[in-house]
């Protein structure tokens, strides 16, 4: 069929044309098991078998933002504020790299009480434990990315959300598309490894907007990218949408890794919270990194972007043992190094 003709021409690396990345993402039951296996091949040729665990602390629920799908959004007063206190970020990215993980990821609502010198004071403290640092902090100026790079923050997490620019504008009042692409493009220039990425099953969303987001990413050409479903949560306006596919957000990610061999690609917590095997599906159709919560317990329950969301109860150590058995039942392994860009690995 058609779809097998294009598998062979994205496995020999040519260039898919929009038309063809519409033609994978629609791509029936029959057609699935080739396209999973073609972006397995890409992701075992390209990154190997090794997964990236990173742990997020999530910091602050406090946002300034309205984003219609987002659960922290300013107007839902149902939400229990918290920030911690930078002392408890730093023990908390102690004991994260005490178990082991070699990279910390710091996310928040928009909460400009962390301004740039209080979050560049705890990025290089983070920096003193030997990991690499991601920030996924939201939109800030110019001035702060480069006060945190300097600070020693290796990443940056920036999700352009949808490649539609209405939809982009609706979704997130009073903000637009090419206002976040500045900023990738300025989190690039300041020596980021950038990572960006999409929801799947947005209300509105079509097929020609998530190839187009797709195109988008290649065209930013992302170290990372986190693709998951959209997840209604109940006290949004967009609480009675239906969620998003999670077998779309399978093709879609697999897509990803067609057109994006060296991009480092999560199994996200959002695929693992549609589907109890989200997780482990997403590492067999591309995906060669895990997320797990690192959050103060006390903490995590109130970080509710959607509902249900993996891994609240348990701590820490237990969901990386489970991690850990799950990934060796793959036949895969838990990386050792800190897991930075392999677009870099040839120049020096
Ligand atoms: N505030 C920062 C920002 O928006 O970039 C970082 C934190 S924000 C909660 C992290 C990500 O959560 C967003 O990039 C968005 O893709 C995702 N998210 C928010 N609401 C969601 C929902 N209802 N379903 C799935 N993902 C959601
Ligand atoms: Fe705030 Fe980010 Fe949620 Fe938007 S997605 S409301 S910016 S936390």
């Amino acid at each position: 069929s058609g779809i097998v003709t294009i598998l062979a021409r994205a496995l020999r690396e040519e260039t898919l044309s929009p038309g063809e990345i519409g033609a994978l993402l629609a791509a029936g039951p029959r057609d699935r098991p080739a396209l999973f296996a073609a972006a397995d091949e890409m992701r075992r040729r390209h990154v190997g078998d090794d997964v990236h665990l990173r742990g997020i602390i999530e910091f602050s629920n406090y946002c300034r933002n309205n984003c219609l799908y987002c659960g922290l959004r300013r107007e839902n007063r149902r939400v229990k504020r918290y920030r911690m206190e930078p002392v408890e970020i730093t023990d908390a990215a102690r004991q994260a790299v005490n178990m082991g993980f070699k990279t910390i990821v710091l996310q928040s609502g928009e909460d400009p009480y962390y301004n740039g010198d209080v979050l560049a004071r705890i990025v290089s403290e983070i920096k003193e434990l030997d990991a690499a640092v991601t920030l996924s902090v939201g939109d800030r100026r110019r001035e702060e990315y480069e006060l945190w790079r300097r600070a020693g923050a290796d990443r940056y997490l920036l999700k352009h959300e949808t490649a539609d620019p209405e939809l982009f504008a609706r979704l997130r009042p009073g903000t637009t598309l090419s206002q976040r692409l500045k900023r990738l493009y300025w989190l690039r220039e300041l020596g980021y490894q950038v990572g960006s990425g999409n929801m799947v099953g947005l209300p509105g969303q079509t097929t020609e907007i998530l190839a187009a987001d797709l195109l988008l990413l290649k065209e930013l050409d992302v170290e990372m990218a986190g693709i998951g479903p959209f997840i209604p949560h109940p006290e949004t306006p967009l609480g009675k949408c239906p969620p998003g596919d999670w077998q779309l957000s399978l093709k879609v990610l697999a897509v990803a890794r067609l057109l994006l061999p060296k991009a480092h690609l999560p199994a996200t917590t959002a695929l693992g919270t549609v589907h109890p095997r989200g997780r482990e599906m997403g590492l067999k159709c591309g995906a060669n990194v895990v997320m797990p919560d690192a959050t103060p317990l006390q903490y995590r329950a109130h970080y509710q972007i959607y509902p249900g969301k993996a891994g609240l109860e348990a701590d820490t150590r237990r969901i990386l043992a489970e991690l850990h058995k799950m990934i060796h039942s793959l036949g895969r392994r838990v990386a050792a190094d800190y897991g930075h860009t392999p677009k870099w690995e040839n120049i020096i």
